[in-house]
Parts: C-alpha cells; sequence; structure tokens
C-alpha cells in the first residue's frame, strides 16, 4: 500500500453491497485520506467507516440536493479539495446518485478517479452462469405494469443478438415482472433471480421463467434486495431464413400460397420455433410502428 498523499480531485468509491468486507484495500485509504466523503445517506456510510475506524467528515448528496450540493462541491474541488463520492451500497452512478457530480467535475476540468469496486450488476452476472460475453444493464424497469410491458417489448425488439438483461427489481414487483418477461419471451425462456447478494441468505434461483415465476409465487413472502437476469433472445431476427419483417413475410405467404393471415402464422411459428402468441404480440408490435 503506498503513503503518497491523495491527488486533489473527486474520488467515485465503491461501497459494499451486503458483505462489509467486500471493500478494497484502496477504497478504504482512499476514505480515510480525502478531507470530505459526499453519502447518499451519511447515517448509513458512517456504519461502515465506524467499522473501519475512519473519522472523515461527511456531506449529504443525494438525488434530491445533487444538483445543488455539487455547486458547493465543485468550488472545493477546484480550490484543490480531495472528495470521494459514495453511496448507500455499491457504485454510485448506477442506479444511485454520482453521476451529477462526477459529470460537474469533468466539466470544471477536474480529475475524477474511479475506485471500483462491488456492484449488484456484475456480481449478479458472474454468478448466473448467462452469458456473459453480451449483457446490458437496465437498471430498474418502470413500476407501472404497462410501461414495464412496453419497456420489455422494446428491449425484445432491440436485441440484435442473445443478449443477458440485467434488471434491479423490487421483491412486491418481481412476480408481476416475471410474469411481463414469459409474456414476451414465452415461457422457456430463461431467468436467473439473484436475491441478498453477498448476505447471509443469498440466494440464486435458475430456470424456466415459468418455473421461477411458480416457484416465488407459491413464497408466502417475498423479501430482500434481488437482481433479475435475462437470457433474451433476438425475437426480429428469428425469422424464417432470417430475412424480412413479420408484416412482409406474411404478405408474401398469402400471396405465393394463398394462405389466410391466421393459417400463415401458424406456419411462421413452426418455423421460427415460437409459439403463435408470441409471434401474434410481435405482429401487434410491428403495426403499431407502421401506423
Ligand atoms: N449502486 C448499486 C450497485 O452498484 O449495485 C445499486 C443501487 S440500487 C438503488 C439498489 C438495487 O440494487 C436493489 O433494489 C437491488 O435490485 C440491487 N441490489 C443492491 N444490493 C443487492 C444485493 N446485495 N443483492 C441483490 N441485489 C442487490
Amino acid at each position: 500500500m503506498t503513503d503518497e498523499p491523495l491527488a486533489p480531485g473527486l474520488y467515485i468509491v465503491a461501497t459494499p453491497i451486503g458483505n462489509l468486507e467486500d471493500i478494497t484495500m484502496r477504497a478504504l485509504r482512499v476514505l480515510r485520506s480525502v478531507d470530505r466523503i459526499a453519502c447518499e445517506d451519511t447515517r448509513q456510510t458512517r456504519k461502515l467507516l465506524d467499522r473501519y475506524g475512519i473519522a472523515t467528515p461527511t456531506i449529504s448528496s443525494h438525488e434530491h440536493n445533487e444538483a445543488e450540493r455539487s455547486g458547493q462541491l465543485i468550488k472545493e474541488l477546484k480550490n484543490g479539495a480531495r472528495i470521494a463520492v459514495v453511496s448507500d451500497a455499491g457504485t454510485p452512478g448506477i442506479s444511485d446518485p454520482g453521476m451529477v457530480l462526477a459529470g460537474a467535475a469533468i466539466a470544471a476540468g477536474i480529475p475524477v478517479f474511479p475506485i471500483p469496486g462491488a456492484s449488484a450488476v456484475l456480481a449478479a452476472l458472474v454468478a448466473s452462469g448467462l452469458g456473459t460475453e453480451r449483457f446490458s444493464f437496465v437498471g430498474f424497469l418502470p413500476p407501472k405494469s404497462g410501461a414495464r410491458r412496453t419497456a420489455l417489448e422494446e428491449l425484445a425488439e432491440t436485441v440484435a443478438a442473445p443478449t443477458t438483461l440485467v434488471f434491479y427489481e423490487a421483491p412486491h414487483r418481481i412476480v408481476e415482472t416475471l410474469a411481463d418477461v414469459e409474456a414476451v419471451w414465452g415461457s422457456g425462456c430463461r431467468v436467473v433471480l439473484g436475491r441478498e447478494l453477498t448476505k447471509l441468505h443469498e440466494e440464486f434461483l435458475r430456470g424456466t421463467v415459468g418455473t421461477i415465476r411458480e416457484q416465488l409465487g407459491g413464497r408466502e413472502s417475498i423479501r430482500g434486495e434481488m437482481v433479475l437476469l435475462v437470457d433474451a433472445q433476438a425475437l426480429s431476427v428469428r425469422s424464417v431464413g432470417g430475412a424480412g419483417s413479420l408484416l412482409e413475410q406474411l404478405a408474401e405467404l398469402e400471396k405465393t400460397e394463398g394462405l389466410t393471415e391466421k393459417d400463415a402464422l401458424k406456419r411462421i411459428a413452426r418455423d421460427r420455433g415460437v409459439s403463435k402468441s408470441e409471434l401474434w404480440r410481435e405482429l401487434q408490435r410491428e403495426r403499431s410502428r407502421t401506423h
């Protein structure tokens, strides 16, 4: 470990997402050496600081005062201060405050240093068993069911190759969200739910969306922090011969083989290996885009 004094600037410091041992030596040195720590919630961060005997002064900087607070902190940074920013848990800026301050510091020409560490998205991804070559972090979906379904359908449309989608979700919404994932990708879609990661009751549920939804739905209560990962297949490229939109394929089959829309849909569903209802939803989405 170096004894060199810290350079002036803004330090984005990751803190544990549960297990307090998940903090790096560098993060502890930075938290101990900076002039001030800007916290999402000073009481929450104090628990971590006390555990490691760190007495650095703290200041609150959260969702509701980040814009205003950053003006004050930027002034101090311009005068050569060293300031750390932390959120309640994990990496600041990842579904958490921190980015307003980082953006303001960059705009003011102040150095910004990442101090990497825990984040629920990567912890869940690497232990999920799903693909890690290509993944997309979505964060929280809209809480209202209609908007959530639309957001998932849009994701299904834009995924160009098999991708692991990573969502943060609240326990009281998880069963509904799983039902929406099932409606969009079908009940055979593989999902993983990572719950209470790095904590005493850490749990991974792996399986098809249908089974995980039933398993959770059968529990008396669903609690804890959770990450949902979805093995998202590209619906739009699962077409016959890989070419053309669904509307084009329907028109082609109606014209060349005289099939009704219903029969043409049946044929395409069989060729693509997807359910008719899945294809029907895709048709509705294409129609709504072309109107
Ligand atoms: N900045 C944090 C990070 O880097 O992961 C995320 C903050 S966000 C406000 C909180 C959400 O992250 C939770 O609702 C949950 O979805 C996820 N999360 C945080 N800690 C977790 C844990 N220990 N296990 C599972 N999910 C967690």
